[in-house]
């Protein structure tokens, strides 16, 4: 059983530009304490412990949906239907907000 240490992201970053904002995805990341006695930062695209190439996805997996379900409670209405928050994610960038 892998222990995770510490999960972030799955947020936006601001980034001012000369002509308002950019917000920037930053997915998902979630740190374990592998057997091996390393603690690799693990994502969606990269599963696996850099010093022993243990697979973690199944405890990466539990953990992102353990953590959707909390913010599927607290924010019901990102889940209902398509939204335009599940496009930007696709391309990691928003549109320029105009002030
Ligand atoms: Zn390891």
């Amino acid at each position: 059983m892998v222990t995770v240490i510490e999960h972030t992201g799955g947020r936006y970053d601001v980034q001012a530009t000369e002509f308002g904002r950019c917000y920037r995805w930053v997915p998902d990341r979630v740190v374990v304490d592998c057997d091996c006695g390393e603690r690799p930062v693990l994502s969606r695209s990269e599963t696996t412990c850099a010093g022993c190439g243990a697979d973690h996805t199944r405890a990466l997996l539990e953990e992102l949906d353990a953590r959707r379900r909390e913010d599927e409670l607290l924010h019901p209405w990102r889940y209902n239907g398509d939204c335009e928050g599940a496009a930007i994610r696709e391309t990691g960038f928003a549109e320029l907000e105009f002030v």
